[in-house]
């Protein structure tokens, strides 16, 4: 073995709040779990304002503050907490094989994977600069929907995610007018006649986003253009949520851990197991339903729980070999 290489007995791959508590976990559990943080360090949540709904913060607490919080919880307990970004890994032997920045090789004992999901966004300008601004745009009815109690608010997406989307706004808000691009639903028969059946949710067919419109510093309108006659009106909205789909940030697992049709890691149900062993997965990447901080944590620590009964159970081979 090359001086160059690195070995771990616990690798977490992601910083969000399953990455951060699977390192809480391993930590405690004497693993000395290493973490990368990949590009966005704190994940997902460091694009949320306000989070009111994690058990422990009864004022609530912004995305990032939870995040740093996590983040020296894990210190705490000398969790190894690394920048780096994780450009390839080799899962075919029995030790597993990990590259940071295409530079550094690591081999680890044991890999835990919660590399999360990226909400897709329709990339427009002013969609954009009001995300940034924390101004009114949103990928999480869950999470945001609560801020515009009472409030007008478009919502574009024709699936499952936009039809529970939309539902979960129109018991908040006075009106959710719900954009689809096509002239039918993408979403299950059920999902698509429970929204066409709500009183307060207002569905444009053939229609796409021309522009979010603010004043600078929050949103006060959605322009939106008829894609079969062109025309162009403005709805008056606080909010715009997008909901037309994530992508699991599963990309460089592909040629080992089984993903499913759409990219997700898929697991053995009731663990955080993958098809190889030693070998976890916590998260947003195996999560297409629920997608929760709460239940991203809660994975990290089944994760990280997993990680060491496997260890335990190969040492104990070890020694049980040794002896005979
Ligand atoms: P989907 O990929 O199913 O749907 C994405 C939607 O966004 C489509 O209607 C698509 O339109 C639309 N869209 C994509 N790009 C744009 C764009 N640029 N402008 C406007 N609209 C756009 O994603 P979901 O997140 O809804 O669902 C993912 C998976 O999770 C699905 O399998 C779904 O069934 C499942 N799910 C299940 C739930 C449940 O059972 N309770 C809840 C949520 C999700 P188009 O149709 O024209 O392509």
């Amino acid at each position: 073995m090359s001086d160059t290489i690195e070995r771990v007995k616990c690798l977490i791959i992601g910083s969000g709040p399953a990455g951060y508590t699977a390192a809480i976990y391993a930590a405690r559990a004497n693993m000395s779990p290493v973490l990368y943080q990949g590009t966005q360090p704190g994940g997902q949540l460091t694009t949320t304002n306000e989070v009111e709904n994690f058990p422990g913060y009864p004022q609530g607490i912004t995305g990032p503050e939870m995040m740093m919080e996590l983040q020296a919880q894990a210190q705490r307990f000398e969790a190894d907490i690394r920048d780096g970004w994780i450009t390839k890994v080799d899962f075919s032997g029995d030790v597993h094989k990990v590259w940071v920045n295409d530079e550094k090789e690591i081999h680890c004992d044991t890999v835990i994977i919660s590399t999360g999901a990226s909400a897709k966004y329709l990339g427009l300008e002013s969609e954009q600069k009001y995300l940034k601004l924390g101004g009114g745009v949103s990928a999480c009815a869950v999470c945001d929907g609560f801020f515009y109690r009472n409030q007008e608010v478009v919502i574009v997406g024709a699936g499952d995610s936009a039809c529970e989307e939309a539902h979960y706004l129109s018991k908040l808000c006075k009106k959710v007018t719900m954009l689809v691009r096509r002239d039918e639903f993408r979403a299950s028969k059920i999902m698509a006649e429970r929204v066409a059946n709500t009183p307060n949710i207002d569905i444009l067919f053939n229609t796409e986003t021309d522009e979010v419109i603010g004043d600078g510093q929050v949103v006060t309108a959605v322009r939106v253009v008829n894609n079969k006659t062109n025309e162009k009106q403005e709805i008056p909205a606080t909010g715009f949520f997008v909901a037309i789909g994530h992508k699991p940030n599963t990309d460089i697992f592909k040629d080992y851990i089984k993903l499913d049709e759409t990219g997700y890691i898929i697991n053995t149900p009731g663990t955080t197991k993958t098809n190889v062993p030693g070998v976890f997965v916590s998260g947003d990447a195996a999560d297409h339903v629920y997608r929760q901080a709460i239940t991203a944590a809660g994975t990290g620590c089944m994760a990280a729980l997993d990680a060491e009964r496997y260890l335990a159970a190969k040492e104990a081979t070890v020694e049980a070999s040794a002896i005979a």
